[in-house]
């Protein structure tokens, strides 16, 4: 079954804060190194690569010198702010190292929500796809907010990686955590957890299996992932959970192998 995998056109890529940084909060150049030489083999593969990336606040906190997350909402704001460009001129190094262009797209809830915008970002989408540009997508941290009348944020990232998957129709969803995959039970807390190698359906079973966040940076727990898994079930794809520690095991997974949590129908 996971034999298809290798014919995956378009292939979304969520990679999450853990991978790009290290536990003491400085950058993780070596992964990032290899994520852009990865994503870039895909592309001269013939593959249509698009990666949402988390990691603005952590690297913005990084470059401003902030041990702590402050609690203030305009102060994350602004650190994401100064972090999302910084991340952005990290990734346009490490990528041109390897000749590959990208693209920076923010993007908020209300956006894919409304019909024309939505159309507008799709559009946008397909174009830097057909001119072989990698774009890079996250949430307009600076704009999005959370509020009784006026929802405009996607939750999480890795929500949005599957709504990134259904706008743009893509065939797979690699999302790279700091964990091998979905197990039995949290592997942090039950040693005894088994990893499960395919799901073909998210039942209420599985989602009380799921617990919370696993590190400081973090964002929605397992329970986040399989939200996002549904989506991409929905919509009638697939979805691997994996570990990002090294984001060759992108190759791997397309290669067919029995990495991480395959999600996808019968
Ligand atoms: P990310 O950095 O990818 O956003 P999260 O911290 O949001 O990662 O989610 C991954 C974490 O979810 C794991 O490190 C683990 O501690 C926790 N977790 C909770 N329940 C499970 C489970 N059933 N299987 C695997 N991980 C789980």
């Amino acid at each position: 079954m996971r034999e298809k995998l290798k014919d995956a056109k378009r292939i979304v890529i969520k990679i999450g804060t853990s991978s790009l940084l290290y536990p003491n909060g400085n950058i993780n150049l070596a992964g990032i190194d290899e994520l852009a030489f990865v994503l870039t083999d895909l592309r001269n593969r013939g593959k249509e690569v698009l990666l949402v990336s988390s990691g603005a606040i952590g690297i913005g906190m990084n470059k401003l010198g902030y041990r702590n997350r402050p609690a203030s909402i305009p102060e994350q704001q602004a650190i994401s702010a100064v972090g999302q460009a910084q991340m952005m001129a990290i990734y346009n190094q490490r990528f041109a190292t390897y000749s590959q262009q990208t693209a920076q797209v923010l993007l908020t809830r209300d956006v894919t929500d409304f019909p024309e915008s939505r159309t507008n970002v799709m559009n946008t989408l397909e174009q830097l796809l057909r001119m072989n540009i990698i774009p890079i997508i996250n949430e307009n941290d600076t704009v999005a907010v959370d509020e009784l009348d006026h929802f405009t944020k996607f939750g999480d990232n890795d929500q949005l990686s599957a709504i990134v998957l259904q706008l743009t129709n893509a065939d797979l969803l690699v999302m790279l955590s700091d964990i091998n995959g979905f197990y039995s039970d949290n592997p942090s807390t039950n040693k005894n957890a088994r990893l499960y190698s395919r799901v073909t359906e998210l039942t209420d079973d599985l989602f009380s299996r799921a617990g919370g966040k696993g590190s400081q940076f973090g964002t929605g727990g397992m329970y986040s992932k399989l939200k996002a898994a549904q989506r991409v079930l929905d919509h009638n794809s697939g979805m691997v959970l994996a570990n990002g520690k090294r984001p060759k095991v992108i190759l791997d997974i397309l290669d067919g192998k029995d990495i991480g949590t395959f999600f996808k129908g019968e």
